[in-house]
């Protein structure tokens, strides 16, 4: 991959198309293997990241969509935060793993919101020449009436009474001679270490609400198809006061009702009459890149392709040339005749004999 980003299938060990399952079991074993309380080896600990990032990224749908599409994001993989900080459910994969509270809670900042990803359809005539696109957008973000912290406006959150604002519980237990200490996130606050008394009657003490949202992206001549284009910040919203948002990465496909992309070239049908095919013709042809001259050869065949080099799509940012345009010929044969026509076609039946 590009980018210098860690392969995470790799990391994982599994085949770049393996399901949740295989990505879960997976993880579970790596994360035993490495885990830093059971295995002292050097560099165990920096394999136990490694395989905890791979898998935060690998089983979070929108993440590794994102990560597929990561070759094609240019610079950097934002949004869910390199290092420690970035991991927001670390907690819960401990708990996953080796039961409730069998590893520390790290203490990490606001976590950043979840990126999310939208698939916009654009003409190719866009793709051509390049322009702007509305993309609409239904996303969570911070309510603006309680400006993300869940109270009720005059109110604020208080301490929780339960972990006095650490958010988490030590619980000591004994096994024989053995003292084992447990820490997990504190039931009464889910770990946030406040707790809200009087909701925000906007979101029902969430911290977030639902938006429409209309935003303009700048689709760049000759994208590839399938090209995500990153608008930081407007991804979720952070489950955490003070956290960033998320990225949105918008999808981009080129359409058009009769002309197909292949990369930069286009393949489109064409009908033509039997006199047409029989006696050559020549015609203009609309493409999404302009008009262009397109002549048919006398005697063409049903089936041929006539490749008009250079009449495709550009390369992205119009560099590295133009692609091919093929017309693919459909020779159309009359259902119905006139009278007149009729006549015609019986004299050509007669000179054939
Ligand atoms: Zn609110
Ligand atoms: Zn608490």
């Amino acid at each position: 991959m590009a980018h210098g980003k860690p392969d995470y299938y790799a990391i994982l060990g599994v085949a770049r198309d393996a399901d949740d399952a295989t990505i879960k079991a997976a993880f579970r074993k790596l994360a035993r293997e490495h885990h830093p309380d059971r295995n002292r080896d050097a560099g165990a600990e920096d394999r136990f990241k490694e395989v905890n990032e791979a898998y935060a990224v690998l089983s979070d749908p929108d993440k590794r969509r994102a990560y597929d599409l990561g070759d094609q994001l240019g610079g950097g993989f934002g949004g869910f935060g390199g290092g420690g900080g970035g991991f927001g459910g670390f907690g819960s994969f401990f708990d996953e793993i080796f039961g409730r509270g069998g590893g520390q809670r790290r203490p990490s900042g606001p976590r950043p919101g979840r990126n999310a990803v939208v698939e916009i359809e654009v003409p190719l005539e866009t793709i051509f020449a390049g322009g702007k696109h509305d993309v609409h957008l239904r996303r969570e973000e911070e309510c603006h009436t309680c400006g993300g912290n869940g109270a009720a406006p005059g109110t604020s959150p208080v301490t929780c009474d339960e972990c006095g604002g650490a958010g988490q519980k030590v619980v000591r237990r004994r096994q024989g001679s053995v003292v084992f200490q447990q820490v997990s996130p504190c039931d009464r606050c889910g770990g946030s270490g406040h707790m809200v008394k009087d909701p925000c009657p906007s979101c029902d003490g969430s911290g977030t609400e639902e938006s429409d949202q209309e935003i303009t992206v700048t689709i760049p001549i000759g994208i590839d198809d399938g090209t995500a284009l990153r608008v930081p910040g407007l991804g979720e919203a952070s489950p955490d006061k003070g956290g960033i948002p998320g990225d949105l990465h918008v999808v981009v496909r080129g359409h058009d009702e009769r002309f197909e992309r292949r990369g930069q070239h286009l393949i489109v049908r064409e009908e033509v009459s039997v006199v047409d095919a029989a006696l050559g013709a020549k015609r203009k042809l609309q493409t999404p890149c302009g008009t262009v001259s397109l002549e048919i050869p006398a005697g063409v065949q049903p089936g041929h392709t006539i490749k008009l080099t250079r009449e495709g799509l550009p390369g992205l940012h119009g560099r590295g040339g133009r692609g091919d345009l093929y017309v693919a010929v459909e020779v159309k044969v009359p259902e119905k005749l006139s009278r007149e026509q009729k006549k015609l076609y019986e004299q050509l039946r007669k000179l054939e004999k």
